[in-house]
């Protein structure tokens, strides 16, 4: 292709780019497809000759855009969003066009120098103490495995990285609520999922500090070495927050290392008035949250904090003579900041989007996503056939149905979810709380407005009601 067609393609995308943010809304939000339906229309080889990019693009159109979940659409209330901005949109053509490879500092020092400060601005814009420092990493389960596998080391004086497991036996502790990233990353750490501690929770969903302790101080006097305690600002299922401040408190006293998960809810600390949420995040080692979930900056971008950069880097170090550089003891190399060493350039979009939207404008949007989901709950608890399954602290709602026989409540919830869902008018998914089948839906769109929220509503109560009539 050359520059004079790129010129011309990259046009027309940028209409249809335009077109589809325009009409997303009107699209169904899940595709009505079954699995397979969209490889069968994929030729089996690889093309011998070249196509034209029409076709390409026609085809994107034709057999692609038809098998698509629309996570850009207001009406998209499942998991937690991925939600972005135009300007992160823009941001990512000119980071795909740059294509910097952003490992050490002399492969792009703007980028370096970029993503340095951009992550002090966070810092500053989430109220967290200046005794962290920022890098910017893939994915919250990235942060997550990067600051086990710091404390692992930290707490061997980096004998493990050298030499191996020994007989020694380690114990790494989350709530049962923990996301599942957190028991993969104690996987894949070494340390075998049966030394991984799964504390209860309270009728909050939040972890009992008091079991915490407990269960650490029987572990250190059966022989273990306590690692790392993972608590949760914001939890998967409910947006539970624990105890961080008494979490803090234990793991100081045992010298454990405290990281705190806030993948989603993290966004929310911009507010100063949601601030109680991390009381005690400064007395942590590590805390990570995801851009990329809730802070307008699309998939993938998450900011990971650390008290002890040295230990960080200390863990992941290894310097190749191909990759040394006659300014490495003046700069930051991020490869040893974290696992690949390949890094996009992505502190480019943070920078547009905080740029964009100013920390008014993103403070704005979080505080009407919060008020939205203290709306849907008030409805819930006003209706004598729902019932609200946990607190709403923030955006995420999680209720169900209960005008029926008990025993029929789970299969009905799980229908009015179903039929909704087919409709293609609204997506969202359920939990498990109390093992019971819940409804769930998270209002945190780039796009969303009031009325979404209220047809969310008025559509549910709608399908509940010929539920009712069948119960
Ligand atoms: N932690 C929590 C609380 C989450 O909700 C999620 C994803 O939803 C993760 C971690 C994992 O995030 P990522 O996909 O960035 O690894």
């Amino acid at each position: 292709m050359n520059t004079s067609d790129f010129r011309k393609h990259a046009h027309e995308l940028v209409d249809w780019m335009a077109d589809y943010f325009e009409n997303v809304e009107d699209l169904p939000v899940l595709p009505d497809i079954k699995p397979g339906d969209i490889l069968k229309q994929l030729p089996n080889s690889a093309p011998e000759k070249a196509e034209s990019f029409d076709a390409i693009f026609k085809d994107f159109k034709d057999v692609i855009m038809p098998g698509i979940t629309h996570w850009e659409s207001p009406n998209f209330m499942a998991y937690f969003p991925a939600n972005k901005s135009k300007a992160s949109v823009l941001a990512e053509m000119l980071m795909s066009t740059l294509g910097s490879q952003c490992m050490i500092w002399l492969t792009s020092p703007s980028a370096a120098e970029l993503e340095e400060q951009v992550m002090i601005w966070i810092r500053e814009m989430l109220g967290l103490s200046d005794e962290y420092t920022g890098v910017i990493q893939d994915t919250a389960s990235t942060a997550t495995l990067s600051a086990l596998l710091t404390a692992r080391e930290k707490v061997t004086n980096f004998s493990i990285n050298k030499e191996g497991f020994n007989e020694q036996k380690f114990t790494v502790y989350a709530s049962s609520e923990i996301h599942s990233s957190i028991e993969k990353a104690v996987k894949i750490a070494g340390f075998g999922a049966s030394q991984f501690r799964q504390v209860s929770v309270d009728e909050n969903f939040a972890m009992r500090s008091d079991i915490l302790a407990e269960t650490i101080e029987k572990d250190i006097a059966d022989g273990f070495t306590p690692v790392c305690v993972i608590s949760a600002i914001g939890t998967t299922s409910t947006t539970a927050i624990d105890p961080i401040s008494k979490i803090s408190e234990i793991c100081k006293k045992h010298k454990i290392w405290h990281h705190v998960d806030a993948a989603y809810a993290g966004t929310a600390l911009v507010l100063p008035e949601l601030r109680w949420m991390a009381e005690g995040v400064d007395d942590a080692d590590s805390f990570v949250f995801n851009p990329h979930k809730w802070m307008f900056t699309n998939f993938d971008c998450t900011a990971y904090f650390v008290k002890d950069p040295v230990a960080l880097v200390n863990t992941f170090t290894i310097t190749p003579d191909y990759l040394k550089t006659s300014v490495d003891e003046e700069v930051k190399n991020y490869r040893d900041w974290g696992i690949p060493l390949g890094r996009r350039f992505r502190a480019l979009k943070l920078w547009f989007v905080i740029r964009e939207m100013g920390v008014e404008g993103i403070q704005k949007k979080i505080r009407e996503h919060v008020a939205l989901g203290k709306w849907l709950a008030k409805q819930v608890i006003d209706h004598p056939d729902f019932e609200l399954m946990a607190p709403v602290p923030l955006n995420t709602v999680c209720f169900r149905f209960t005008s029926a026989k008990e025993d029929r409540l789970d299969d009905i919830n799980e229908q009015i979810m179903n039929t909704i869902n087919k409709s293609g008018r609204l997506f969202f998914t359920q939990t498990k709380l109390l093992d019971q089948f819940t409804l769930r839906l998270a209002f945190g769109n780039t796009n969303l407005e009031a009325y979404h929220v209220e047809n969310a509503w008025n559509l549910i109560q709608e399908v509940s009601k010929i539920h009712k009539q069948d119960a």
